[in-house]
């Protein structure tokens, strides 16, 4: 077993016995690709999402122009529909295009991803690849479909099927007039939506990596098509510099663009911010976000109908009779700038976000074996799980050193107090270096311990998780305190 794959394994049984990470409907044998969080990952996801959300829409100061972007911009949010008009798939390209090759074994009765034959393994012993034992029987690769499907209503026919979004990012682009005609936003401005997508994907695997279910925080920002090569740049690094200010700052993460090969038929430019999970082959990354400008592709689609990429560049498809394949909404969707008159469709750029990659990202970084001494000063190891205070799903532990001298009420007393705002935990159970690893284990940046001292100054012991270093602080400085060291 490799290092990796044994951290990897830590991890998961670390994310499983704290509770971020139960297998969906586990007391049933689970089902494939689709997983449950805990009372901890639900915390931290929850963090995650709040974290993106904040510093991408709520606290974005529209007046100013940030570092490195080309002038000021508004952020908006939406929260749209999973199911929506099957038009809207059929137009933006997903009923035809978004599907995978798949293979079946008529041997092993399993099912492969033709693009991932080489990194896969055949059930059978010895290990090796699909197709590599001699009783391996291969079909010829065939077109699957990744979205869900639903009927909507009482009937069941082909009148009322209807698809689970496979991203949340057409939600935002039909809903591109709306926000238009009910805010006074301006270009450039973007909208932002977090929410669940779908996609049912041939191969689930690598833990929550490759989920059936999982979340996405994606922007569509609108701009002039001029200065849109411009914008991409700016979201592109805006992004990668996200997720180090998060606590990614290992060299396991890095931002990649998409050679021209790799492009989609509707992309001007590509990148992915990755990260080098220990499940994957050495050298190997893993997609956390894709930011890609796609220039007016999405907007002229629902105007038009779906597009395809002829010599003359994108263009409506057509059928027998010239008519367009997939007609668009025929609404308007394109921009006049009031200041001299200008109408033109807009350009897009893209910042698309896994919610469950990332946290998998944050968890990965996050954990760490250590060594540090007991009471008697014996090195211990001890797993602890280093995540930026603003992630971690507890902030801080309150602990009476001992339950008695009155040290409990005051504890309680504080504990009280810093949960009107902060998720804190009281713990009063067992020794307090056992406490202590309970919240190393679970990421608590801080320990606050009431203690014999604590009855003569009001002070008390307040222990760093990733130094183990105690100070003394007073009890009135604990606000202060942690909405320094959390908001930082
Ligand atoms: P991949 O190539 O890995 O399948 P993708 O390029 O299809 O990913 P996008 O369509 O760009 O992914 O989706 C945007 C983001 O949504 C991804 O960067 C990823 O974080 C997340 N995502 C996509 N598919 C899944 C999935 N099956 N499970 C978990 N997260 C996903």
């Amino acid at each position: 077993m490799s290092n990796e794959r044994g951290l990897m394994e830590n991890i998961i049984s670390l994310s499983k016995r704290r509770g971020f990470i139960f297998q969906a409907s586990e007391i049933y044998g689970g089902i494939g690709g689709f997983w449950d969080y805990g009372p901890l990952g639900v915390e931290l996801k929850r963090n995650l999402k709040e974290a993106w959300w904040r510093d991408m829409v709520l606290v974005h100061d529209d007046t100013v122009t940030p570092h490195g972007a080309p002038s000021a911009y508004a952020m908006v949010g939406v929260d749209t529909s999973i199911i929506q008009n099957p038009q809207v798939w059929r137009v933006s390209g997903h009923s035809d295009l978004f599907q995978d090759q798949l293979v079946d074994c008529r041997t092993c009765k399993s099912r492969f991803r033709l693009d991932q034959i080489s990194s896969s393994e055949c059930p059978m012993k010895p290990s090796k690849h699909p197709g590599e034992h001699s009783t391996c029987q291969l079909t010829e690769p065939r077109e699957f479909n990744l979205m869900f499907k639903t009927n909507v209503g009482a009937l069941v026919d082909p009148s009322s099927t209807a698809f689970l979004r496979p991203e949340t990012a057409q939600g935002i682009f039909v809903n591109f007039r709306n926000v238009l005609d009910t805010t006074r936003v301006k270009l450039p401005f973007g909208i932002a939506q977090t929410g669940k997508s779908f996609r049912n994907e041939i191969t689930p695997r690598y833990y929550t990596y490759r989920s059936r279910e999982f979340e996405q925080m994606e922007i569509e920002f609108f701009c002039h098509p001029h200065e849109s090569q411009h914008w991409y740049t700016y979201w592109r690094d805006r992004r990668f510099s996200w997720y180090i200010d998060l606590g990614l700052t290992s060299t396991r993460l890095r931002l990649r663009d998409h050679t021209p090969e790799e492009l989609s038929h509707y992309s001007l430019g590509t990148a992915d911010i990755e990260y080098a999970f220990p499940f994957l082959p050495e050298g190997e990354f893993g997609e956390l976000e894709g930011i890609a400008h796609r220039g007016d592709f999405d907007l002229r689609s629902h105007m038009q109908g779906k597009l395809v990429r002829t010599a003359q560049g994108l263009e409506v498809e057509t059928d027998a009779e010239g008519k367009p394949r997939f007609p668009g909404s025929g609404r308007d969707l394109s921009y006049t700038d009031e200041s001299n008159g200008e109408r033109f469709i807009p350009h897009v750029v893209e910042p698309s976000a896994g919610v469950d990659r990332a946290l998998l990202a944050f968890l990965c970084e996050a954990y760490q074996e250590d060594e540090i001494p007991d009471l008697e000063g014996i090195p211990q190891t001890r797993v602890v799980l280093k995540f930026h205070p603003r992630l971690a799903p507890i902030k801080a532990g309150v602990f009476p050193l001992v339950k008695r001298d009155g040290m409990p009420e005051i504890a309680m007393e504080i504990y009280r107090d810093l949960k009107r705002r902060w998720n804190v935990f009281y713990d009063e159970r067992g020794s307090v270096g056992r406490r202590y690893r309970r919240q190393d284990e679970s990421g608590t940046p801080f320990c606050i311990t009431v203690d014999t001292q604590t009855l003569e100054d009001q002070t008390v012991t307040l222990r760093d998780r990733d130094t183990t270093h105690q100070e003394r602080l007073a009890i009135h400085e604990l606000h202060i305190f942690l909405d320094d060291h959390i908001h930082r």
